[in-house]
């Protein structure tokens, strides 16, 4: 777990990509921020993406998300903010101050090369199935799971859920046996398949599995997010806020948006200015897989 501070002055946890894992399915990136009272530290000015997609979830508090397809949309928790940046598109985010805590999580999908190149695209997801598996409340944001569906848009076999268990309760979750696995503790502590597992760490899984059992350990409830999918095996280059399959394109994504062409749009918000990228490391990017 590498514990970042950035400019929102929130401090935020990033699980994924780490030394030992860079994807699980094609989930790429994974970072928990709050609970936090600071609400409206939470300000990210206009930045650009290009070739995944941003998927913002929130546990408690409220943000507002606007971006260059003109949207300006806010998120409470249950729902699901999913931007596509395929080719690329630039948003901005800020904490409410009207709620009294801020805590999420946002995650980053690759996409595949037959869709990276897409327009942009932003889906609210507010009919977010819930169920129970035993003892854990399921909310499934993206994918199916147990024979249900989210609707919302991914371009690979993908799984993502928010699980809640009491202190002390348990169950048992079907999964895929194609797919790999993490389970993210959120808070709490987690007795998954026999192991331990703290808060802000990832618990993987490979493919081969059909089942997976959790307990709430200790004296809090446990929160959890499941993340899962079939192996991604493209080769990619990940660098700041672009995913592409060449340092070529990592260099032409890169003046595009400190040109401010019309690749990644523009917007109007509250927080004003932009964020230029940082100047490229004095080295060729490589593809890579895990
Ligand atoms: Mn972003």
């Amino acid at each position: 777990m590498v514990k970042l501070t950035t400019r929102t002055g929130i401090d935020i946890r990033r699980t994924l990509p780490n030394a030992r894992k860079r994807t699980i399915g094609a989930w790429c990136f994974v970072d928990h921020f709050g609970p936090t009272t600071q609400t409206e530290s939470m300000a990210v000015a206009a930045h650009p993406h290009s070739g995944l997609q941003t998927a913002t979830w929130l546990f408690e508090g409220e943000v507002e998300h606007r971006d260059s397809l003109g949207t300006s949309q806010r998120i409470r928790p249950g729902q699901l903010n999913l931007m596509t940046a395929g080719r690329g598109i630039s948003h901005s985010e800020q904490g409410l101050k009207q709620s009294t805590n801020l805590h999420a999580v946002q995650l980053w999908i690759a996409l595949p090369e037959e869709a990276r190149q897409n327009p942009a695209s932003f889906q609210q997801v507010t009919n977010v199935p819930e169920f129970s598996f035993d003892s854990i409340d399921v909310r499934l944001f993206v994918g199916t799971l147990g024979g249900h569906d989210s609707p919302a848009k991914v371009y690979t076999d993908l799984v993502g859920a928010e699980l809640r268990i009491p202190t002390g309760k348990n169950g048992t979750i079907p999964v895929s046996s194609t797919h790999e696995h993490g389970i993210l503790i959120v808070s709490g502590v987690a007795l998954i398949n026999g192991e331990v597992t703290p808060a802000e760490n990832i618990q993987y899984f490979s493919p081969g599995i059909s089942e997976i059992q959790i307990e709430a350990l200790g004296e809090d409830s446990l929160l959890a997010v499941l993340l899962g999918g079939e192996p991604f095996d493209e080769e990619i280059v990940m660098w700041w806020n672009f995913i592409e399959r060449t340092h070529d394109e990592i260099v032409a994504a890169r003046e595009e948006w400190n040109s401010r062409g019309p690749r990644f749009g523009q917007f109007k918000d509250e927080i004003g200015g932009w964020t230029a990228a940082p100047e490229l490391p004095n080295l060729i990017l490589r593809p890579r897989k895990d």
